[in-house]
């Protein structure tokens, strides 16, 4: 039996040597080169892979996602009926994002679009020096990234407040749930970090209602999905000065064409989807593990749920 391995193919070689390095014994075909359909009872695939291709392999019991994200996996036609998917729960992938929230959490606090403009200028004036405890931060999404945010954050004296779907218990963290605690906790909300899944429930999340509840002057910081962010909303925000920046990693459509306003604007940072990639050694053991508890028919680790859409 065999997997097979879809991504990019920069990526290819490091994931099967990754896997191998753990058991010499797998076979790993790369897809295209599937070889015969039969042979294939795993698939450990990237965003691109179209799933209706994985309607081909007969014998194929469980499929890996290499991110933490699974919308692309689960829109139509979505997986073939049946087989489980997993998706990735990774401390580097944890640790990468929380860098890349506290970079522009950190940027937004200690005003360096103001500093920046003003070194463009040769203006030498210290602004006014901000608290951390008088910047409150608004977590969208309090999961594994989420929460590991939210402790860094803590640890630094902002105070933070998450929303997720079902409520939590998170040390020093005040929680809320559903579209009520969502109302109540953007107007105390300074800096809103975006680390949901994209779902039909979450699509569109951030729009000019949500935007317009928050206090003039917020900022925004989406590491999650560009379809959490309805982006002429966005834009209007921030030319009308109610939210003051954004630092933005995902985007819709991916790569953002070279003409959108985004790219140019002044309040707007950009990083390309690259706020925390997958390192394939750091993420191959779950993928071992999942398939030998797949063979022995034990409880996989990471299992997306399908009703919930992540
Ligand atoms: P988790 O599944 O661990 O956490 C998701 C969180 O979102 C949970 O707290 C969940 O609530 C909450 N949530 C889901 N649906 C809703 C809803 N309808 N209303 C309120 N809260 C909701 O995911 P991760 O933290 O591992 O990852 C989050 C996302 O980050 C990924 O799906 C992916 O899109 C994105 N990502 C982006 C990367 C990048 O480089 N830009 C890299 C990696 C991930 P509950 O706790 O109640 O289940």
């Amino acid at each position: 039996m065999a997997i097979l391995l879809s991504t990019k193919a920069n990526a290819m070689q490091a994931w099967r040597d990754a896997l191998l390095a753990l058991d010499p014994s797998l076979e790993i075909r790369l897809f295209p080169e599937a070889g015969d359909p039969a042979d294939i009872e795993a698939a450990v695939v990237w965003t691109s892979h179209d799933m209706a291709e994985l309607r081909r392999y007969p014998n194929l019991r469980l499929i890996v996602s290499m991110g933490a994200g699974v919308d692309h996996l689960l829109r139509p036609p979505g997986p073939p009926p049946g087989i489980p998917v997993a998706r990735l729960v990774d401390q580097r992938l944890t640790t990468g994002m929380t860098e890349w929230v506290l970079l522009n959490v950190l940027r937004f606090h200690r005003q360096d679009p103001d500093y920046r403009a003003q070194q463009a200028a040769r203006i030498w004036e210290e602004l006014p020096a901000p608290e951390t405890s008088a910047r409150r931060i608004g977590i969208l999404g309090l999961g594994e990234l989420g929460s590991a945010s939210a402790r860094a954050l803590l640890a630094l004296g902002f105070p933070v407040m998450g929303w997720s779907r079902r409520p939590k218990a998170i040390p020093g963290v005040e929680s809320f749930d559903g579209p009520a605690g969502l109302a109540a906790m953007l107007p105390r909300t300074d800096i809103l970090v975006c680390l949901l899944p994209l779902t039909p429930d979450t699509r569109g999340i951030i729009d000019a209602r949500g935007l317009g509840l928050l206090p003039r002057g917020a900022f925004l910081v989406n590491g999650a999905r560009g379809g959490h962010v309805v982006q002429p909303d966005l834009l209007a925000a921030l030319d009308a000065g109610q939210v003051a920046g954004a630092a933005l990693d995902v985007f819709e459509p991916e790569p953002l064409p070279a003409e959108h306003p985004f790219w140019g604007h002044p309040k707007v940072v950009m990083t390309p989807h690259a706020a925390s990639i997958t390192i394939p050694a750091s993420a191959a053991p779950q993928v071992v593990e999942n398939l030998r508890r797949a063979r022995e028919g034990r409880p996989l680790l990471n299992l997306v749920d399908f009703a919930a859409g992540y």
